[in-house]
């Protein structure tokens, strides 16, 4: 059994949950603990007795433990790899490439811990000197999905412990392998009790305790736009920092003058890599019509050659959709786009293989308008549409005509639409030529429209939401 971790005890829950491999229903990752309200709140009243001391811990401590964390995630990063793709379902190679991310994260925040400063400024009054520092806010609680299970946690937790904030950590019941081992890396790496606190189990139970309590200060949220919703309004009740990062509805546009290759790339990636469970992932493919029979017969020629299978077998390019319940949301709107008119050109099958687990053949639709639910509402699977324009500046309208705006692509060799697009796009983050997923971990991340709420998360801009300012006026 894998316990919550509760004012540095390791402590059981109210009962247990199995964490499943998607890849093979039969293997069954372990037991982890169910926390109740009690154990969250309690988890909570840790964090908070804990801040103080910590709020005012030296860098050098901090750099340590972050450092440690780091270096221990790089040095085990098969082996969390292979955990990661065995409880979520991206591919071996996917989850390697994720843990690596989330041990670069860790690193990135040791450094920042090394580097944190403030600014001293003349007053505008004689004698006076002002000085502008970043306190830490106090108790954060970090709430995160399935789809990312060790690189979302790291880039919350690293950036919260960096800045002096103590935590309460809820992941997703899916997933809960990956974050119960950073913890458990965490620990080790010299964390002081009640610094960090995870309560695994239901979103409804553990993840609400949490909104309700009057005693965390700030909430950083990934997941759905409903659940968004949730924390956006517990948090304005209880005038608590909040940060969200949501759904997306991303356009991948194809101009005439694209380098066929690269477009096709970049689209199947952007589309069906981790299953098309990416919040980033682009499940619109805004296509020119100079280039567009062109690009459709070459996306099928390259889904044709993809290997669905299971996420740890050598070979596969695709895994299996994270569960029952996914599975039937993309199969929903598979009939759904049918239903609109829009044409199956390729995939959108169940299929078997050697082991039970939930496999989709990756789904691509022609003949797609944008004003079509499988193209306003989020699939999140490995369901694209391809929407024929006539020219650019019909596909930058189509591309922007959208509620949510993470990210955004262009495949193009002109300049000047390149320039364009990445000025008018409305999203947040934009690519030229490459997936709309796949960033980096140094620099921003976040979105804009119905997204994303309140400051960026990642590199140095993640201070923002992670610490508060301080102006200090003193006479000399
Ligand atoms: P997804 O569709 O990605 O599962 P959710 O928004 O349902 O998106 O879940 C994201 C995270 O939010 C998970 O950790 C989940 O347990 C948590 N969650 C779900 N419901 C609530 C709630 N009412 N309050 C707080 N957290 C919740």
């Amino acid at each position: 059994m894998f316990r919550n971790f509760i004012d540095g005890e390791w402590v059981l829950g109210t009962d247990a949950s199995k964490n499943i491999n998607p890849s093979n229903t039969n293997d069954v990752i372990g037991d982890y603990a169910r926390a109740s309200a009690d154990d969250a709140l309690a988890a909570v009243a840790a964090a908070k007795a804990a801040f103080p001391a910590w709020s005012r811990s030296g860098i050098l401590e901090r750099h340590q433990i972050l450092k440690k964390t780091a270096d221990e995630i790089i040095a085990r990063k098969d082996e969390l790899g292979r955990l990661l793709s065995r409880e979520e379902g991206k591919t071996l190679a996917e989850g390697i490439g994720e843990t690596v991310r989330a041990g670069q994260i860790f690193d990135f925040f040791a450094g920042e811990a090394l580097r944190l400063a403030g600014e001293v400024i003349p007053s505008v009054r004689p004698n006076i000197g002002v000085e502008i520092t970043r306190e830490p806010v106090g108790v954060v609680g970090i709430i995160t999905p399935w789809n990312f299970p060790i690189a979302i946690p790291a880039w919350k937790i690293a950036p919260a412990l960096c800045y002096g904030n103590t935590v309460v950590f809820k992941p997703a019941e899916l997933v809960p392998g990956c974050s119960w081992a950073i913890v458990d890396i965490l620990h080790r790496a010299g964390l002081p009790k009640g610094v960090l606190n995870l309560v695994m189990g239901k979103g409804s139970v553990v993840g609400q305790a949490m909104l309700d309590s009057p005693d965390i200060q700030a909430i950083t949220f990934t997941g759905s736009v409903g659940t968004g919703k949730r924390v956006a309004a517990a948090s304005v009740e209880h005038n608590r920092k909040f940060q969200l990062e949501m759904g997306g509805k991303n356009p991948f546009v194809v101009l005439d003058d694209a380098e066929l290759a690269v477009a096709v790339e970049a689209a199947v990636n952007s589309a069906f890599f981790s299953t098309g469970q990416r919040c980033t992932a682009s499940s619109r493919l805004i296509v020119t019509e100079g280039i567009h029979d062109k690009f459709v017969a070459a996306m099928g020629e390259r889904m044709h050659g993809l290997v669905v299978d299971d996420a740890l077998k050598a070979g596969t390019h695709i895994g299996p959709v994270v569960d029952q319940g996914q599975l039937n949301q993309d199969t929903d709107y598979i009939a759904i786009g049918k239903q609109e008119g829009a044409r199956l050109a390729f995939g959108g099958e169940l299929i078997a293989r050697d082991t039970p687990g939930f496999y989709l053949q990756p789904a691509l639709f022609t003949e797609a308008t944008n004003r079509m639910r499988i193209s306003r509402e989020e699939i999140f699977g490995p369901v694209a549409a391809v929407i024929r324009v006539k020219d650019y500046d019909e596909a930058l309208a189509v591309a922007n005509d959208t509620r949510f705006g993470l990210s955004s692509g262009i495949a193009t060799t002109s300049l000047k639409h390149a320039s364009h697009f990445k000025r008018n796009s409305e999203a947040g983050m934009v690519m030229v030529n490459l997936p709309t997923a796949g960033v980096d971990f140094h620099v921003p991340f976040g979105g804009r429209k119905g997204s994303s709420y309140g400051s960026r998360e990642q590199g140095k801009y993640a201070a923002e939401f992670y610490t508060t300012v301080k102006t200090a006026y003193t006479l000399a």
